[in-house]
């Protein structure tokens, strides 16, 4: 089921950890973002842009983890872009030939027979630096940064007041920081929240990749939140986050946290 945000914009809201896929209008068709987790639920997806004469023209993935990856045959052939850091990632991952396996042991066990693998990541990598989404709609600016996934991208929409951000600024996940190969992640992270907060004076509407949209007065709570986290992480000091232990959505979030917590103090 589909519901608006913003003005023309829908969003689709996965059952799997409150994933949101966004559905923004142009002339000729739908820019579709992060479409979704279930087969099931690209379909109904699918079916209903169909059912209100809507084809998608452009696709975008926000980073390359496989939840923002996947793609439905009835959301048909549309170039579907990413950054080039994104591509470049995905396009590495694609190059084993055992990645179905790999990638299937990410996604939780109960719904990994649900999860369509065989389009994943066929993204086109934008040029290093482009501004702007190529398509015929409103303007969607591209914000790269580098925290929480390689050529992870928030996506503003101007004219909507509308903020894309991706895995950032949820309010039922903790900053995820990239762990992998990277030389200060928690350098990485504060620096995408000083981006996000220099745009979010003309965000009225905040959807995150996963947990509930926000409106005007949660962007900065939720960037202020965000930057509580990662210096408590940094501290290793006591944390009051709600987002972790007995008050939280997601009960394996406390598990992230300890992760999050080992790695840095090994440093
Ligand atoms: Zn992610």
């Amino acid at each position: 089921m589909l519901r608006q945000v913003a003005e023309g914009v829908l969003i689709h809201e996965s059952e799997f950890c409150q994933s949101n896929a966004v559905v923004v209008p142009g002339r000729a068709g739908v820019l579709l973002i992060d479409p979704g987790v279930r087969g099931s639920e690209m379909a109904c997806l699918a079916n209903d842009l169909s059912d209100s004469g809507q084809t998608v023209v452009a696709g975008f993935s926000t980073h390359p983890h496989w939840d923002h990856l996947l793609w439905h045959a009835g959301l048909g052939a549309a170039p579907r872009y990413g950054t080039a850091r994104c591509a470049a990632t995905v396009g590495a991952l694609l190059s084993d030939a055992r990645w179905q396996a790999r990638i299937a042991q990410w996604i939780p066990p109960d719904i990994v027979e649900q999860v369509p693998l065989d389009l994943l990541g066929l993204i086109t990598g934008l040029p290093a630096g482009t501004a702007r989404i190529p398509w015929d709609g409103p303007q969607v600016r591209i914000i790269e940064h580098h925290a929480h996934a390689p050529g992870h991208a928030a996506l503003l929409i101007e004219e909507r007041g509308l903020l894309v951000a991706g895995d950032m600024l949820s309010d039922v996940l903790i900053p995820m920081l990239d762990l992998n190969d990277t030389a200060d992640p928690i350098e990485d992270y504060l620096a995408a929240l000083r981006l996000l907060e220099g745009v979010a004076d003309g965000v009225d509407v905040l959807v995150p990749g996963h947990g509930s949209i926000g409106g005007a007065d949660q962007v900065r709570a939720r960037i202020d939140q965000d930057r509580a986290y990662v210096h408590a992480l940094r501290n290793a000091s006591l944390l009051g986050d709600p987002r972790v232990g007995p008050l939280a959505t997601f009960d394996w979030v406390s598990g992230v946290h300890e992760r999050q917590l080992q790695h840095l103090t090994r440093r």
